[in-house]
């Protein structure tokens, strides 16, 4: 695989704002990829299967991980997630910079496969803050928003593994530290 640099993983806790980030980093630039991932998780209210993930039932999604056919998977919240390796492999070889909006163990792996790729961290600016946000998306059970929390905790003490951290407490100001971060 070619330029393993413009592999670029966005992680944070559920419910900070990562996939609201990655649109606006999207917006414009026509030299950025985000890649679909897939997941045996129910699509929510609006979702669309192939754009904002590849919906697979467990047996699918296994059968994917016996074929070597992602770059990395985790099981989150009792579900599992994954990134598909040919689309990645092929918008790399096209010179592409290339997005992964993934949760930590996912970001372990990749760091471990792609050494050279750069890896930020979008942290809440507290967990009350990030628990009200979860609450007013409205699309998880209580039983998931306290999965999602308890892996929130645990997710904010591995920031300090990233490449960098941003706080995402104004929308604006964190994509434009996310834009120069990515330039730089
Ligand atoms: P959600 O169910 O809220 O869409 O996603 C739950 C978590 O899974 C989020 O932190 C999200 O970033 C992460 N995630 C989404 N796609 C992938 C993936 O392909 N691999 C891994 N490891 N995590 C993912």
């Amino acid at each position: 695989m070619t330029n393993n640099k413009g592999l670029i993983v966005i992680t944070g806790p559920s419910g900070v704002g990562k996939g609201t980030i990655v649109k606006k980093l999207l917006e414009g630039n026509q030299n950025l990829w985000l890649s679909i991932s897939a997941t045996t998780r129910l699509p929510r209210k609006g979702e669309v299967n192939g754009k904002d993930y590849f919906f697979l039932n467990k047996e699918e999604f296994q059968d994917l991980v016996a074929d070597n056919g992602f770059i990395e998977w985790a099981e989150f919240a009792d579900n599992c997630y994954g990134t598909p390796k040919k689309e990645v492999q092929n918008q790399l070889s096209r010179g592409k910079s290339v997005i992964l909006e993934i949760e930590l163990e996912g970001a372990r792996q990749v760091r471990d496969s792609f050494p050279q790729g750069f890896q930020i961290f979008i942290a809440p600016p507290s967990l009350k803050e990030l628990e009200t946000r979860i609450r007013e998306r409205g699309t998880d059970t209580e039983e998931a928003i306290l999965k999602r929390l308890t892996r929130a905790k645990l997710e904010l003490k591995a920031q300090c593994e990233f490449n960098a951290s941003v706080v995402n407490d104004d929308l604006d100001i964190a994509v434009l530290e996310i834009k120069r971060l990515i330039q730089s």
